[in-house]
């Protein structure tokens, strides 16, 4: 019997592209559903009939908008994976969510076929910034989305982003302010990047510099009232998202949809997915060990120094660099100081 997958669907539609989104997804009126859902579908079979009726423990409907899908999609791609794995009767299934694509009660539809955490792009508390952005909806509509998913009583997620051309550390506690005051149990918080392709990439915008971005990236953790797990992400202690912790931690996992990625397991073996169901090569120890430290010293948590991950670490940098990275029991994890340099601290750390 293989191991546990878990899954991650991806939707690839829009209905407009933000200006900043360089992310697989197309904006193209009204998407062919029934096509996609049997692409899908046909995929996860193909899995399943590799892996045989393997455990799911997470399922993540990540996009491009997946709130965009008619909840008739969603409930047929749902009824596909119960018949063809063992979804664990705990099973947390996310749905990406654009609150200008999703009201109260379709929601509730979604929830009624299972969804039972929703994460929610909010961007901006601001509905200047909205715009700017190239967002869909403005404010009120989210925090009303919000609202109705606390009321029917499911996991919430929202997500922001900060970093905006002239955007300084006072902004940023501001906006953490009034966070707060939304009494949110996980947000995700992403640096603004500017991405060849996409709108901002064609403007000359005035981005903060790089200390001005540290000075903000520390601001959050001062004054956010969640405890930071990932770079990204702070949640209340047992409301993370389940679906990426497995990920980080090296679980492995499959991806549908012509653009999602995934790392299976068959018979002990690890196989990198190559967007595409019947391309995937096989990965060496090596390549699988670099990649969970990669994934792994994100988390605050940090890698576990399993033999694999020991084998590529190069300790003698380690014990000269304490400041930013440490060792606690069997995980080695980055310092707040090492968090900020982590690109360059990954590169160091692995021999
Ligand atoms: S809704 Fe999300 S995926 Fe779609 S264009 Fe905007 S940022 Fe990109």
């Amino acid at each position: 019997m293989n191991c546990s997958h878990n899954i991650y669907i991806h939707v690839p539609f829009c209905v407009k592209k933000c200006n900043y989104c360089a992310f697989y997804s197309v904006a193209c009126g009204v998407p062919d559903w029934e096509k996609y859902t049997n692409d899908i579908c046909k995929e996860l079979i193909f899995w399943s009939e590799k892996l045989g009726k393997i455990i799911v423990p997470t399922i993540f409907f990540g996009g491009g908008t997946p709130s965009l899908m008619p909840v008739t999609v969603f409930e047929r791609i749902i009824k596909c994976i119960t018949d063809n794995f063992d979804v664990l009767p705990n099973c947390e299934i996310t749905l990406e969510s654009n609150p200008g694509t999703l009201d109260g009660n379709k929601l509730k539809d979604f929830v009624s076929c299972g969804v039972n955490r929703l994460s929610v792009g909010v961007q901006s508390l601001d509905d200047e910034e909205l715009k700017f952005l190239g967002r869909i909806h403005n404010v009120s509509q989210s925090l009303m989305l919000l609202k109705d998913a606390a009321d029917m009583g499911i996991r919430v997620s929202a997500d922001f982003i900060y970093g905006l051309p002239n955007q300084n550390e006072k902004n940023i506690v501001n906006m953490c302010q009034k966070i707060n005051k939304l009494d949110l149990k996980h947000v995700s918080l992403y640096e603004l990047t500017i991405e060849k392709n996409t709108v901002f990439g064609k403007m000359n915008l005035n981005m903060p510099n790089n200390e001005t971005m540290a000075n903000m990236y520390m601001a959050i953790s001062d004054n956010l009232n969640l405890p930071r797990y990932e770079v990204s992400n702070y949640a209340k202690i047992g409301h993370e998202c389940k679906h990426n912790q497995n990920i980080w931690a090296g679980e492995a996992y499959i991806g549908i949809g012509k653009a999602a990625a995934g790392r299976i397991n068959i018979d002990g073996i690890w196989y990198e997915q190559k967007g595409h169901f019947e391309q995937f090569d096989v990965m060496n120890e090596k390549d699988r060990a670099v990649e969970k430290i990669i994934t792994g010293i994100r988390t605050v948590r940090g890698v576990k120094l399993t033999p694999d991950v020991e084998k590529q670490i190069d300790f003698d940098w380690v014990k000269n660099h304490t400041d930013l990275i440490n060792q606690d029991n069997e995980y080695l994890y980055a310092t707040s100081k090492g968090l900020l340099l982590l690109d360059n601290l990954t590169l160091d750390l692995i021999k």
